[in-house]
């Protein structure tokens, strides 16, 4: 049986509803929520990032600014700039695009923001709250990995879990808020050995290492539900062979655009899996969603004012 696939799009459009209804109470309430993204320099990939951000709030009728210094910025001039988006009063969200220019320390840039700014849920402050179980922003991607567990109805009290990948953004929030859900975690990394069996023992896996395709089926329980948290690009033609080989649509696609994008997890993964994510479409939107349900947030909570609604009270 092939695995169900989890798709992150159709669950980051109910998510766009339902904060649809909260800008709209907002607005007649005379408050429009404003998120400011500073990217440094011109890396494109950041580029990206940042303009499918811009286009969210957009989309969403949130109010967006950006700030664009240059790569040669030093850490007290891009914090001078942090420290002017944290007094400004149509500013609700702070975003600081990763990485960062070498010369820039960015802990000390990402403790600058204010934390009941700090959308991206960085600052020491909210990953205490995280740690504690009483999260007030949390990083976005894993807390996009939880929307689409809960709304998909997959059981986590008691489940197995293993995240694979242990960064400050991705892997540590992901495993704290498995815990806080009841599974029971593995943290697994470059140093764990026996990989695959540690992670055939899971009911549930989370890849989140940078690494294309790694996981294999023989990393994977039957059954068991795979969330691929990887964004790979892909343009050597012998990878794209290997990894397509059982999809002819996506090798055909890699023919015509000479790129593709693989997650961390083979995609002959779904002839194993009981349900997996795909890549693009799976855990991608989800990680915009919370950005833009952070912000819904920060502006309440900064305001005092609570919410009933799914897509921002966490
Ligand atoms: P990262 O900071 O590079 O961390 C990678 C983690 O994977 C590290 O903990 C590393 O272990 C572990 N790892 C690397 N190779 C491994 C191996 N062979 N076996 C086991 N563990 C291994 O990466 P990240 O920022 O967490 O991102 C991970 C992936 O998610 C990337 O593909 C990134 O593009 C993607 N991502 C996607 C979204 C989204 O919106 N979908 C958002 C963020 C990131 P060590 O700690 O031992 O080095």
């Amino acid at each position: 049986m092939p695995a169900r696939i989890l798709s992150g799009s159709a669950i980051r459009d109910q998510i766009y509803a339902e904060l649809g209804s909260e800008i709209s109470a907002l607005a007649s309430a005379g408050i429009r929520p404003g998120l400011a993204a500073v990217l440094v320099g011109d890396n494109p990939a950041s580029k990206v990032y940042v303009t499918s951000k811009i286009a969210a709030c957009e989309k969403l009728g949130l109010a967006s600014i950006q700030v664009t210094p240059p790569s040669t910025i030093t850490t007290s001039q891009l914090i001078a700039i942090v420290e002017d988006l944290n007094r400004r009063d149509d500013v609700d969200g702070i975003l600081v695009q990763l990485p960062l220019p070498p010369q820039v320390d960015a802990k000390q840039v990402l403790q600058a923001v204010d934390p009941t700014k700090d959308v991206d849920g960085f600052h020491p402050l909210n990953v205490g709250h995280l740690v504690a179980g009483r999260p007030m922003l949390l990083p976005c991607t894993p807390a996009g990995v939880m929307e689409l567990l809960r709304r998909s109805s997959i059981p986590l009290d008691g489940a197995n879990a293993a995240v694979v990948g242990r960064s400050d953004i991705v892997g540590k929030p992901m495993a704290l808020l498995l815990m806080h859900a009841n599974a029971t975690v593995t943290v697994c990394h470059s140093k764990t050995r026996d990989l695959p069996a540690t992670v055939r023992r899971a009911d549930l896996v989370v890849a989140a290492m940078g690494r294309p395709a790694m996981i294999t089926p023989d990393y994977i329980r039957p059954g068991a539900t795979v969330i691929d948290v990887g964004i790979n690009r892909v343009t050597d033609p012998s990878q794209a062979e290997k990894f397509f080989a059982n999809f002819p649509a996506r090798l055909a696609e890699f023919r015509a655009k000479s790129i593709a994008l693989v997650g961390d997890v083979h995609p002959d993964v779904a002839g194993t899996a009981g349900a997996l994510t795909p890549v693009p479409g799976g855990v991608g939107p989800l990680t915009i969603a919370m950005l833009m349900s952070n912000t819904v947030r920060a502006a309440r909570l900064r305001r005092g004012l609570r919410t009933t609604a799914a897509a921002v009270q966490r």
